[in-house]
């Protein structure tokens, strides 16, 4: 297994730079993924790693060697994409077997190490099988299998999941991270899903046109995302947000946020930086968010109300934007009802509108 660390990465396609100056230590056995919307450049930083793009600038570390130049076959790297990329003439133990075979292994000394992973990723029963007879989850196993099997110093996963039903991608979600927690290896993986990224990551690095946004343990980054885009990028349903301008509150002492339409929420925890006139932008999760019938912060009238079972999302607008609040509660609300709700100052996050940067 072994450390990976990327100095000052960018890239170039002629005169576009798309990934500019990335700076990771990626420690060794840690499972960190790269999340962001499409286009941001965790596909091409992945390649570069496996040695499939040339790298325009910058050094990559595998362990103690400098990969830039590297061919990808002497990076001891597997990876795994989105299609399997399966032999579809070769049974699964010759899909496993393929590496070891064109390496011109002995077939004694692989084919423990072929039963090991197959029995390991369920697959101890399929050994004869063609791909086609497989279900897509089985297919994805053998695409893992044969990266097992290699037994590389690191492994890239890129967007291994998206081609599955929702229920499979689930299952095979803790799969993977199963797989990791017995083989200790270190793991890149790519994936747009920011679910996929919370539940499966050590840490997660979260990426926006082609730089790093913030990157932390998932929870740290949930609960104290460093700017705007993180804040609305993680979290499902995501952050509300309202913004406004900070002023003396118009009843108590302190300081409040107005909103375009004239309505002000009370600000307990107003940072130092924040005074009045600032353009400001407060946010607060579905989940802080309480039902209360005296002292509200602020009254949403009820547009959609959605159950999913284990809870319920009440949609509607403050200050313009659409909110979401979700009640363990269920709710025989109807819609135009209107709700009295409080924003807990502790879970009360706010950004500089203009920066997107944190105050709080
Ligand atoms: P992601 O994996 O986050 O969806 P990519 O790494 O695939 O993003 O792409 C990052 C950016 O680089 C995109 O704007 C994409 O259009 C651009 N890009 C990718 N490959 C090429 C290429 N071969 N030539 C020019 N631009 C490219």
């Amino acid at each position: 297994m072994a450390a990976v660390q990327l100095s000052g990465i960018y890239k170039r396609y002629g005169d576009t730079q798309v990934v500019h100056g990335i700076d990771l230590h990626i420690d060794d056995g840690e499972f960190v993924v790269l999340v962001g919307p499409s286009g941001c450049g965790k596909s091409t930083l992945m390649r570069m790693v496996a040695g499939l793009e040339e790298i325009s600038g910058g050094d990559l570390l595998i362990g103690k060697t400098r990969a830039n130049h590297l061919p990808p076959q002497q990076r001891n790297i597997s990876m795994v994409f989105q299609s399997y990329a399966l032999y579809p003439h070769l049974s699964v133990y010759e899909n496993i077997a393929f590496g070891p075979r064109i390496r011109k292994e002995a077939p004694a000394s692989f084919k423990p190490r072929i039963e090991a992973a197959a029995k390991m990723l369920n697959l101890g029963g399929y050994l004869d099988r063609l791909p086609r007879a497989l279900s897509g989850g089985q297919r994805q196993r053998v695409a893992m299998g044969r990266a097992v099997v290699r037994e590389p110093s690191l492994f890239l996963f890129d967007e291994p999941l998206s081609n599955l039903d929702a229920k499979l991608r689930v299952q095979m979600r803790t799969e993977i991270k199963a797989l990791h927690q017995r083989l200790k290896n270190t793991v890149i993986y790519v994936t747009h899903d920011q679910i996929e990224a919370m539940t499966m990551a050590d840490r997660i690095v979260v990426m926006n046109a082609g730089r790093i946004e913030q990157i932390g343990r998932p929870l740290e980054l949930y609960d104290r995302p460093e700017n705007l885009f993180v804040a609305s990028f993680l979290g499902s349903p995501s952050m509300n947000f309202a913004e406004g301008i900070v002023v003396k509150h118009a009843h108590a002492s302190g300081l409040a946020l107005k909103l375009a339409d004239g309505s002000e929420i009370v600000l307990e925890r107003a940072p130092a930086s924040a005074t009045t006139g600032a353009k400001v932008t407060l946010g607060v999760r579905p989940e802080h968010i309480e039902t209360v019938t005296q002292t509200p912060d602020v009254t949403m009238q009820v547009e959609v109300i959605e159950p999913t079972g284990a809870e319920t999302h009440l949609y509607g607008k403050i200050g313009g934007n659409t909110w979401c609040v979700t009640t363990r509660q269920r709710s025989e609300m109807q819609p135009g009802e209107r709700v009295t709700l409080s924003l807990p100052a502790a879970h009360i996050h706010l950004f500089d509108t203009e920066s997107g940067r944190r105050l709080v």
